[in-house]
């Protein structure tokens, strides 16, 4: 999970971070107070979960609270990169001497946080990495020890940090290492660290990406998912237990087990065809679970078949017969639909959907055999 710029740095900021003084705005009413309370040049930002947005043009400076709001009117509702803006945080503006990247990750090839700068800072570092990868100084850390001060003086030394900065670099490194753990994070960055008009380090862009699987040792952080951000399907997939992915096919692929769903993917592309997502429901899927990935399925509007792949093992065929019957209860169905049920209670479960004679669906022996029907019905269709 994305966390938004302002989210991040209300973060970074109680881990002893220097952080512009700011509020989020939803109108350009809102965007005009604020200015005024903080008084002076502020800077409107676009809060989108995606980066280059300053040259999207959703980094605008405002010299007057009206300004503010005329920046914040522009802003608003704008498109970036497919991300509705629909929240502006107005910072007080900072005067910036030079620009510095900071970020901490997880660098899996050395199962371990790694720290990185870079006096490229305020550009796209991936960028920075592919053209000038010797422009960014690494560190990586050992999660026993913790990261080293010796770590934040080569960080700070290699970046050519002014000596009477290095101080203020150790309490942002290691703030930013902590936030990073303690957050369970994936990602904290700082993009640009500043130098500013009065010579000290202040964070102005942040960036956190927090561990999904680790959320639930976070309420605090769980809750400040912004569901705006993303499709209905995927908030409703997730408040369903289920590990959902949209993708632009026309097979809806309802499959328990990652791997299984990934494979049936596979298949429908070996026969011509492309999957509409990537869902998979689990293992002890039940009635109500099966019902919910359907609905979710045939939400979709580019979905044209409905492919149902189930491996019974600890999910009884019989219970997913039962929530497949259940859906098609509720939600109405012309869809061709194939299903392919294996494993556990196997038998009860083509029989009850073979005495419930729904119309538009067929039954499979095998994943290609199922696959193939698929493809095949949303040609048709
Ligand atoms: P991003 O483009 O999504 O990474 O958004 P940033 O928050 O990093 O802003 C982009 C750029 O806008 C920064 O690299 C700065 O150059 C500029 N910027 C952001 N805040 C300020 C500010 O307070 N004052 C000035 N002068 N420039 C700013
Ligand atoms: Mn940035």
């Amino acid at each position: 999970m994305n966390l938004h710029e302002y989210q991040s740095k209300i973060r970074f900021s109680e881990f002893d971070i220097p952080i512009p003084k700011g509020k989020v705005a939803r109108s350009p009413q809102e965007a005009y107070e604020i200015a005024k309370e903080l008084g002076g040049p502020v800077v409107v930002k676009a809060q989108v979960l995606t980066g280059g947005r300053g040259k999207a043009g959703g980094v605008k400076l405002a010299q007057t609270p009206e300004e503010a709001q005329q920046r914040a009117d522009e802003i608003l509702g704008m498109d970036i990169k497919g991300h509705k803006v629909l929240r502006v945080l107005i910072d007080q503006a900072s005067e910036i001497k030079t620009e510095i990247y900071l970020g901490v990750t997880n660098d899996r090839a050395a199962r371990q946080p790694l720290i990185m700068a870079s006096a490229e800072g305020g550009m796209d570092i991936e960028e920075v990495n592919r053209v000038s990868p010797d422009k960014i100084v690494r560190e990586h850390i050992d999660p026993f020890l913790g990261l080293r001060d010796y770590q934040i003086r080569n960080l700070a030394y290699g970046i050519e940090l002014p000596r009477e900065l290095w101080k203020q670099m150790m309490q942002i490194a290691r703030g930013l290492y902590r936030c990073y753990v303690e957050s369970d994070a994936t990602l904290a960055e700082i993009n640009p660290l500043i130098i500013d008009g009065s010579g000290n380090l202040l964070a102005v862009d942040g960036k956190m990406s927090i561990d999904d699987s680790a959320l639930y040792r976070h309420p605090e952080l769980a809750e400040l998912r912004d569901t705006s951000a993303e499709p209905a399907a995927e908030t409703q997939a997730r408040a369903a237990g289920l590990s959902y992915v949209k993708l632009d096919g026309e097979i809806g692929c309802m499959v328990n087990g990652a791997g299984l769903a990934m494979a049936t993917m596979d298949m429908t592309k070996l026969f011509g065809g492309s999957p509409a997502n990537f869902l998979d429901i689990g293992g002890g899927a039940k009635a109500d679970k099966v019902a919910a990935a359907l609905r979710i399925i045939l939400a979709d509007p580019n979905v044209k078949a409905v492919l149902f792949n189930i491996f019974g093992g600890i999910t009884r065929c019989d219970e997913v017969a039962m929530g497949i019957l259940t859906a098609l209860d509720e939600v109405k169905v012309d869809l061709p639909m194939v299903v392919r049920l294996v494993g556990t209670n196997e038998e009860e479960g083509r029989r009850l959907i073979d005495e419930a004679m729904i119309p538009h669906m067929v039954s499979a022996a095998t994943l290609a055999d199922a696959a193939q029907k698929a493809v095949a019905a949303a040609r048709s269709a």
